[in-house]
């Protein structure tokens, strides 16, 4: 992680992207308190509050974590998250589940969902199948997203009667009518495009069909957040633009993660894990204690929201969170 650069650059950041401080004065506990009531979208919490706080889960592999997985849920909801998203298995092999969990969040819970969707092996008309479903449990908040390619195959195909890349899933979601659209951001550019540039020509078409605002893939240094700000400022994509950060938990798995994601850990970081890596308890306390700093320091720095990928579990969010001071 390093500073943020210099304080002009740092300013017009500030003024081209709305994910930056708004009025104070617009948010309130007040507001807050009525949500529910309102049922507010996404694109509306952000225009209308100075900072959201998210967290991300994903649908248990097996059937029986699933009220394990509602207890992490019920712990975060503590700390009064703007919304909640539910991550969609490649292929919708997890369609159900994934329904089950938004639905509960958002009608039991009475939390807004984000829920995640993909093109994988889908129609046009499985996604307004889809889109139905998620309309008839009140979710109104989708985001949208092209998918990885289904295991064993290298390179993502579009179904026939489908959509090849998010921004045509964007789109069409907009054309439904109804939803607040978010899509993926990659600081460090998607594995398959050519350039960090290339990928943000693409971001641009994909905000232009619509989307509301974008959430981060996970990144360790900040300067490759604040470098993508600058350069999709200069692409005008002014949406709100939220990080998203993970604690490393499991240095293996979040290595592997990285490189799926076509990236390595920074030198330092990587050098580090690789010394504790025997030893998961310090592994896990340094993480936290990295998301910690590298969240504090986005903070500082003035960013409107924060996107915690929880990887199912409260206590390190907690304790990442208990030592943040979240402007809220
Ligand atoms: C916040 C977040 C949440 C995610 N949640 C899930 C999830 O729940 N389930 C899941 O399976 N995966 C999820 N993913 C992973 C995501 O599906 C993969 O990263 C996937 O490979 C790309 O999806 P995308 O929506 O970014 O694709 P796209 O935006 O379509 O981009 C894919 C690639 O195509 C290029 N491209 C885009 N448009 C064009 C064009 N018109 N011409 C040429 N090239 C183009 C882009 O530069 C990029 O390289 C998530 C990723 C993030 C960051």
């Amino acid at each position: 992680m390093q500073s943020a650069s210099g304080a002009e650059n740092r300013s017009r950041r500030l003024v081209q992207h709305e994910c930056f401080l708004g009025d104070e004065s617009t948010y309130s506990e007040g507001s807050s308190a009525n949500r529910w009531k309102q049922s507010m979208k996404i694109k509306d919490i952000l225009s209308n509050k100075r900072f959201t706080l998210s967290f991300e889960v994903f649908p248990p592999k097996r059937d029986g974590n699933l009220e394990a997985l509602f207890d992490t849920i019920s712990v975060l909801i503590k700390f009064k998250p703007d919304f909640i998203s539910v991550t969609y298995g490649a292929g919708g092999s997890n369609k159900d589940l994934a329904l089950e969990i938004g639905s509960r969040v958002k009608n039991q819970l009475q939390q807004e969902v984000l829920a995640h969707l993909t093109c994988v092996g889908a129609t046009a008309s499985d996604i307004a199948e889809i889109l139905s479903a998620f309309r008839k449990e009140h979710i109104e908040n989708i985001l949208a997203l092209r998918g990885d390619p289904p295991a064993g195959t290298e390179k993502f195909k579009r179904t026939e009667g489908g959509f090849a890349y998010a921004s045509e899933l964007v789109a069409f979601i907009n054309s439904e009518g109804s939803f607040s659209i978010g899509a993926a951001g990659y600081p460090q550019g998607h594995i398959e495009a050519m350039s960090l540039e290339a990928d943000i020509i693409n971001l641009k078409r994909k905000v232009d069909a619509g989307t509301d605002f974008l959430i981060t893939q996970f990144f360790f240094d900040n300067d490759d957040f604040y470098k993508f700000l600058d350069k999709t400022a200069q692409a005008k994509i002014t949406i709100p633009i939220i990080p998203g950060i993970i604690p490393i938990l499991n240095y293996k798995q979040i290595k592997r993660m990285a490189q799926l994601n076509g990236h390595e850990l920074p030198v330092r970081l990587n050098k580090y894990m690789e010394s504790i890596a025997e030893h998961p308890a310090e592994v896990e306390k340094y993480g936290i204690d990295y998301a910690t700093r590298q969240a504090q320091e986005l903070l500082n720095y003035g960013v409107r929201g924060i996107h915690f990928y929880c990887m199912n579990r409260s206590a390190p969010v907690q304790q990442i969170l208990s030592n943040l001071s979240l402007p809220r």
